[in-house]
């Protein structure tokens, strides 16, 4: 499986990173061992001092395809987790500065936490209008809509879906809403949709 995310999503955490808003949805990877399950704790790296919490909604593919038509797009996911796209914001910088990749900034060991559950899409009643958030030790930090995302679900099936064969079992990290911040070791965090708690780990 690849584990594929979506970069400046949301208006108000492009302006919160001074980024510019992208006109096609920004695309990076990281390795399947990036993956954290299991609610096991995120040991934090020592290569960063600036590791941030970016809370998303997680797509899970349930069928083949590629070049994927938008108005087919729903019925290639099947259900909508929730994780952690943890990003080492100073490595971020250094290579943005120098207009290389992110690979090292982004898909570190573990840098992706992510539910064990995922709920149906066919349980919820509005994809466009699902709330989700991160807690760090009892505080809200991040708060999202659906209905803010720049681009849709189907419209980032699609666009992937014109360069990579999407398969069973592929994750779509599908941006994060405001409110990044750096983790410190013994935060407790905790990330939601509606009001199931569906990840819960601490840093160590
Ligand atoms: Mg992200």
């Amino acid at each position: 499986m690849r584990i594929f995310a979506i970069g400046r999503n949301y208006v108000e955490h492009i302006q919160e990173l001074n980024n510019e808003r992208p006109d096609e949805p920004v695309i990076f990877t990281k390795p399947d061992t990036a993956l954290l399950k299991n609610n096991a704790p995120f040991y934090h790296p020592d290569f960063s001092t600036d590791v941030h919490h970016e809370v998303e909604l997680v797509l899970r593919i349930c069928k083949e395809g590629k070049n994927i038509d938008e108005t087919f797009a729903h019925k290639y996911y099947d259900s909508i987790g929730i994780g952690i796209d943890f990003t080492a914001r100073d490595l971020q910088e250094k290579a943005k500065k120098k207009g290389l990749p992110w690979d090292i900034a982004k898909g570190f060991n573990d840098s992706a936490p992510i539910s064990n559950t995922f709920i149906p899409v066919t349980e919820f009643k509005d994809i466009k209008n699902i709330n989700f958030k991160l807690e760090v030790d009892g505080d809200v930090k991040q708060q999202g809509n659906t209905s803010l995302m720049l681009f849709s679900f189907d419209y980032i099936i699609s666009y992937l879906s014109k360069f990579f064969t999407l398969k069973t079992g592929d994750l779509i990290f599908t941006g994060t809403p405001k409110g990044v911040a750096p983790v410190k070791v013994g935060n407790k965090l905790s990330a939601w949709i509606e009001d199931k708690k569906l990840l819960e780990f601490e840093v160590k």
